[in-house]
């Protein structure tokens, strides 16, 4: 059937845009969990950024009193050398020790250098440890009050739905079972959009299915401007009006939006 006379036309394409925006804030309902889990995946991420900052101050704090420890050792190596030296007589042992305690001092030495050098790393290490945790912080805050935010947003667009739901029932028991027989199917197979708004290009002034966006034939092009139909488009087989026809009050506005298919 390449034309369906009705004089429901306008209901349909009502019962259409009801669909549609339910469908859309079906869509928005379901995004939000996912947004949520988002939200919390991404504050985890930054939370490990804090423990392993946290954990390279400690490896740098370890480190640090591994070496003052050393230090400590070499200290008690270089007095127990001392000790010995007043107990020697050979002159050889004397210089052995001697030279032990030379080793023993630039050990130390090295040591306390490297000390200073982690105690600057300790410094910059602290530092963004701070930085990490106050943008963890501040990052927690955030996320609290946009979940939060989200989660009445969830209720009160469920609540919407409910109610056009119930509406939409309403509409769809008013109308010719077999034609609403035919919209839910072509709506099944069509991705939610049995009813296509005909566009006309402004400039070539030629028509094309709002549905698949393929042109209308000349033959189609002449149905759609009759009143009380649906003309059956070639390619996509949805339902397509002509929105002035329809809505001949709106002729000069501009159609609304069809969802993207
Ligand atoms: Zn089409």
């Amino acid at each position: 059937m390449e034309i369906i006379h009705t004089i429901e036309v306008k209901a349909l394409v009502e019962l259409q845009k009801k669909d549609a925006w339910i469908d859309a804030m079906k869509a928005d309902v379901a995004g939000i969990p996912v947004k949520i889990a988002d939200l919390n995946a991404a504050f985890e991420k930054k939370k490990n950024s804090m423990s392993a900052a946290r954990e390279a101050l400690t490896a740098l704090q370890v480190k640090k009193k591994d070496s003052e420890l050393k230090i400590a050792e070499a200290e008690e190596g270089i007095r127990k050398h001392q000790r010995e030296l007043n107990l020697v007589k050979d002159n050889n042992v004397f210089k052995a020790l001697l030279t032990e305690i030379e080793n023993d001092k630039k050990n130390k030495d090295e040591l306390e250098t490297g000390v200073l050098f982690l105690l600057e790393e300790i410094d910059k290490a602290s530092a963004q440890d701070k930085e990490i945790q106050a943008e963890v912080k501040k990052m927690e805050e955030a996320m609290r009050s946009e979940v939060s935010a989200l989660e009445a947003s969830a209720k009160s667009l469920a609540a919407s739905l409910e109610a056009e739901k119930i509406k939409r029932e309403a509409a769809a028991a008013a109308l010719n079972p077999e034609l609403l027989d035919k919209y839910e199917n072509i709506r099944v197979n069509k991705n939610g959009l049995a009813v296509a708004v005909v566009h006309e290009d402004p400039e070539t002034g030629k028509f094309s299915c709002g549905g698949c966006h393929m042109s209308l034939t000349p033959q189609k092009t002449l149905d759609i401007k009759k009143t009380g139909v649906f003309a059956v488009c070639q390619d996509c087989r949805r339902l397509m009006y002509l929105e002035k026809t329809v809505y001949p009050d709106l002729a000069q506005s501009v159609p609304p939006a069809q969802p993207q298919v």
